[in-house]
């Protein structure tokens, strides 16, 4: 297993065409008979200037540590010792002869970003929609284009997701896949998570269709095909990717889906209190049916009423907010307050790529915004007993360790904590929109962006280096990317322009 992590597949990917100690490039090779792997784009072969060393220990030294641990703390200047894909030690002046070092002076070290909601399938599709309403969004991404996307245009949009989120610092994202409207999708959208290599959580979702009714899509197996993923792809913990199953339709069906996923083991996510459909009471009709309980993630929530906030708490649900398309298209207000006056700790998500930026710089700057925006108005209205104003480090926990709960990996990741594996980023500190240094989590939140994004590792991977993804092919990726991109329009029928 250590070899196929050290070797860069996705650690312990459980295909079953590859045996457990292929290395990357025969994973490669091997699933190269595979419909979709022609079009495999990650290069076996890291760029050697970035390639880390093989077999060794990283000693990432003296950077302005943020472990987010309250045990470990945090340090103006100390070292974190990466041993295989774990954390072996955060801490001032380690001494690792065998290390390779990577200098990180003028950066601040910290956990990954963690995303726990986006609908990687409209990878290609970015930007199609920067004006659109929901109403707009059903039509256009899911009804035009998500109802013709065939394997190839999802492996594509997948991958292209994917390596996007690690290149902005995001090491963990949920892949909430409603394309499956096939096996065939499923494979492909999975495939496309591991040759990325990002830590992925794959919530397997029903298809995509003209009408909407994608229960009719007959070459649909949801819910019922995720007992094959499980035995095919997600049978050991030990990987990168963890399935869950993603949620949604009537009361009647979610309960069937719900059935389905804990059949397998698997947690659940769901959007809930969307616009004015979110009104419907539906979390007390499942409640009604027993059927909520804390392995289940709620998206959105926006104009979910008083109950149903309640059995989200009493259950011990966890909560997505995607702030930033909730103001653009009409969800409702993202609920940051109200989740901490009922005492849940939200994460974050970016969503649609159709129509928000990949990066999580966004996403904190977002909600931190409007709930001192909230706060400020209450004030201002005279409330002489306001909410409390959220601070830059309880941002920075929410995109952190708040989104490992709500993917169901807090034991493994979302704090720089010694025995976690090492999914952990390098932002630079001499960039002109930080420099002179000096407030760590201020400059995280309120001013860096994905320019200081200079180092990634995920589970003790070295993925990006020096500002540039190690071994990716972006002629490659580009060409994969634009042909799904043509493929897609040209099946939905809509002309390609720029302009
Ligand atoms: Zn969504």
């Amino acid at each position: 297993m250590a070899h196929l992590r050290n070797t860069g597949a996705a650690g312990g990917f459980g295909c079953p065409c590859c045996a457990p100690s292929l290395s990357r490039r025969q994973f490669l090779c091997t699933t190269a008979a595979g419909a979709i792997a022609s079009s495999t784009a990650v290069s076996a072969i890291a760029t050697p200037a970035l390639a880390q060393q093989p077999g060794r220990p990283i000693l990432i030294k003296g950077g302005c540590v943020l472990s987010l641990d309250r045990a470990v703390g945090d340090f103006e200047a100390a070292d974190v010792l990466v041993q295989g894909k774990t954390i072996a030690a955060v801490r001032p002046n380690i001494e690792a002869p065998n290390a390779e070092v990577i200098d990180a002076s003028n950066t601040i070290v910290l956990p990954g970003f963690v995303d726990t909601h986006r609908h990687m399938w409209q990878g290609f599709l970015r930007n199609v929609l920067p004006d659109g309403s929901l109403d707009d969004y059903r039509t256009v991404v899911q009804r035009t284009f998500g109802a013709k996307m065939v394997p190839d245009d999802v492996y594509a949009a997948n991958l292209l997701s994917a390596l996007g989120a690690i290149d902005t610092g995001v090491t963990c994202v949920l892949d909430w896949s409603h394309i499956q409207n096939s096996p065939e999708h499923s494979d492909a959208c999975i495939k496309g998570l591991a040759d990325s290599g990002v830590r992925a959580v794959f919530a397997y979702g029903a298809g995509q269709n003209e009408t909407g009714r994608v229960w009719e899509i007959a070459t649909s197996k949801y819910p019922g095909d995720i007992a094959r993923l499980r035995r095919q792809y997600f049978s050991s913990d030990d990987q990168l990717l963890t399935l869950y199953l993603a949620a949604g339709g009537t009361p009647e069906a979610v309960q069937d889906q719900f059935r389905a996923a804990r059949d397998v083991g698997a947690r659940i996510t769901i959007h809930v209190g969307v616009g004015e459909g979110g009104r419907s009471a539906f979390l007390e009709k499942m409640n009604a049916a027993q059927a909520l309980k804390s392995d289940t993630t709620y998206i959105h929530c926006c104009t979910l009423n008083d109950t149903e906030w309640k059995l989200i708490k009493d259950t011990g649900g966890t909560i997505s907010i995607a702030g930033y398309v909730e103001t653009l298209m009409g969800h409702g207000n993202p609920p940051t307050q109200k989740a901490i006056d009922m005492g849940i700790r939200p994460s974050l998500s970016v969503d649609v790529e159709t129509s928000v930026p990949n990066d999580f710089f966004t996403q904190m700057r977002t909600v931190f915004s409007l709930q001192k925006n909230e706060v400020w108005a209450r004030r201002l209205a005279g409330d002489k007993n306001p909410p409390k104003f959220l601070t830059v480090r309880e941002v920075l926990e929410f995109a952190t360790f708040e989104g490992a709960r709500a993917n169901g990996l807090e034991r493994k990741i979302g704090t720089l904590t010694p025995g976690k594996d090492a999914d952990l980023i390098l932002l630079r500190t001499d960039r002109l929109n930080v420099m002179p240094f000096n407030n760590a989590v201020g400059a995280v939140v309120t001013s860096m962006g994905p320019q200081n994004v200079d180092t990634v590792l995920i589970a003790g991977k070295v993925m990006k280096r020096e500002g540039r993804l190690v071994g990716v092919d972006m002629a490659r990726i580009a060409k994969l990317g634009r042909e799904a991109q043509e493929r897609n329009y040209k099946a939905a029928n809509v002309p390609n322009k720029r302009i």
